[in-house]
């Protein structure tokens, strides 16, 4: 690769947004294909933390260490676990972490004030990659194809180009997420139970979560273990049915925590699913992918935009190596291996999190966890 490679990057969220500022910091400009219309199209999601070594060290390496920590929240890192009786079983106000909370929409701000005019092309979705006889790989939208070098899939849990790599797909993981808002001024009440970060209160198999965002937002989910087909209908039912079905799973709590099902604004219903643990593909020249794309996983390691962000370091670095394939065929295993040891995390936390025997569980996680 003596040029700079035509590099297309499918999908414009945190992992693909960071390997285009990556390239192009290594002087390799690269096109974004986001099927969103535009930046603020839809509301990015809840807040994150970042990790130091891995989504921290790729805003470093992007030179965005500056404006992350201008928009970063220290402050939040605490955690709260109740029972359903609303009894406080655990409080600690995160002192002494370092995965400072950024809201999302702020993350993709910072990335996209990052790059070149003309980078993401907005509204384009991509329907198909594949590779073309003459060795280029194409990239199929809904306004047409162009060819490209390389082409990487950071188009999330439904990415188009993981076909081409792999036959596994993600499979529920027997938990559904209603996402709730609040508003820390006019849900005092929220504000209250939230402390310093987030709030977890546990029964068997169900969970009211509750985690601060910036600007004074305040972001829930009402969680509980279901059958598929069940949260399949869930997904399409109305908002008094979904405030139906919670009333009734959250039945017998505290009212101080059902009033969470009761007053929050419903934002979507999700059904958590995940790739298997471990997912790995053989290399394929001209292909390859990055984040959710290769490696979904539920939210209970808090790993996912970490990884996302790390595999973008791995990937550009690969790529502006000079080594050719090798080098990314190389980067694919790293990520690889990092996401299995997360997705086992994750696992784990989700049956802690969700589990027949209530809050105990958590309890025992987090007191091991401020203990080590
Ligand atoms: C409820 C919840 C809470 C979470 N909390 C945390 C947390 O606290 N910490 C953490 O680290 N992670 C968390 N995660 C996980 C994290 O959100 C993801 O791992 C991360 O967003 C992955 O980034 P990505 O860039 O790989 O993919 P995505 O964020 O999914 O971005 C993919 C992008 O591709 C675009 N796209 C998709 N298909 C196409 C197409 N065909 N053509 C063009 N564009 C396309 C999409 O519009 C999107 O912009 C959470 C996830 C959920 C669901």
């Amino acid at each position: 690769m003596a040029t700079s490679p035509r590099i297309a990057i499918i999908g414009g969220g945190p992992g693909g947004l960071m390997l285009a500022r990556l390239l192009q910091v290594a002087g390799m400009p690269a096109t974004v294909f986001e099927r969103d219309p535009h930046a603020a199209h839809r509301p990015q999601g809840g807040s994150l933390d970042l990790h130091v070594e891995t989504g921290q060290r790729a805003l470093r390496l992007g030179g965005l260490e500056a404006a992350f920590h201008a928009h970063a929240r220290p402050e939040d890192q605490g955690d709260r676990l109740y029972d359903p009786s609303g009894a406080l079983l655990f409080d600690h106000a995160g002192d002494g972490f370092e995965r400072p909370e950024i809201d999302r929409t702020a993350l993709r701000t910072i990335l996209l004030d990052s790059l070149d005019e003309g980078t993401v092309r907005w509204g384009t979705r991509v329907t198909e990659a594949r590779p073309r006889p003459d060795g280029a790989c194409e990239v199929i939208t809904d306004g047409g194809a162009a060819a490209y070098d390389i082409v990487v899939g950071a188009d999330g849990a439904g990415s188009r180009v993981r076909p081409l790599l792999s036959d596994a797909a993600p499979l529920y993981e027997g938990v559904v997420f209603v996402e709730l808002g609040f508003e820390a001024q006019t849900h005092r009440f929220v504000d209250d139970l939230v402390g310093t970060g987030k709030m977890f209160a546990v029964g068997d198999n169900r969970a009211l979560i509750a985690q601060r965002n910036g600007h004074g937002h305040i972001r829930g989910y009402a969680a509980w273990r279901t059958p598929e087909a069940q949260a399949r209908t869930l997904v399409q039912q109305s908002a008094e049915q979904v405030r139906a079905a919670m009333l009734e799973v959250f039945d017998g709590w505290a009212p101080r925590l059902t009033d969470m099902t009761r007053q929050g604004t419903l934002l979507g219903v999700r059904m958590l699913s995940a790739l298997p643990i471990g997912h790995s593909w053989t290399s394929r020249p001209g292909f390859t992918l990055l984040g959710d794309a290769a490696h979904l996983m539920s939210p209970f390691a808090g790993e996912g935009v970490n990884l996302a962000l790390a595999d973008a370091a791995d990937l550009a670095e690969a790529l502006a190596s000079g080594q050719g394939w090798t080098a990314v065929a190389h980067a694919e295993t790293v990520i690889a291996a990092r996401a299995k040891v997360a997705a086992e995390g994750s696992a784990e936390g989700l049956r802690t999190a969700f589990s027949p025997d209530g809050a105990a569980p958590m309890l025992q996680h987090y007191r091991a966890r401020i203990a080590g």
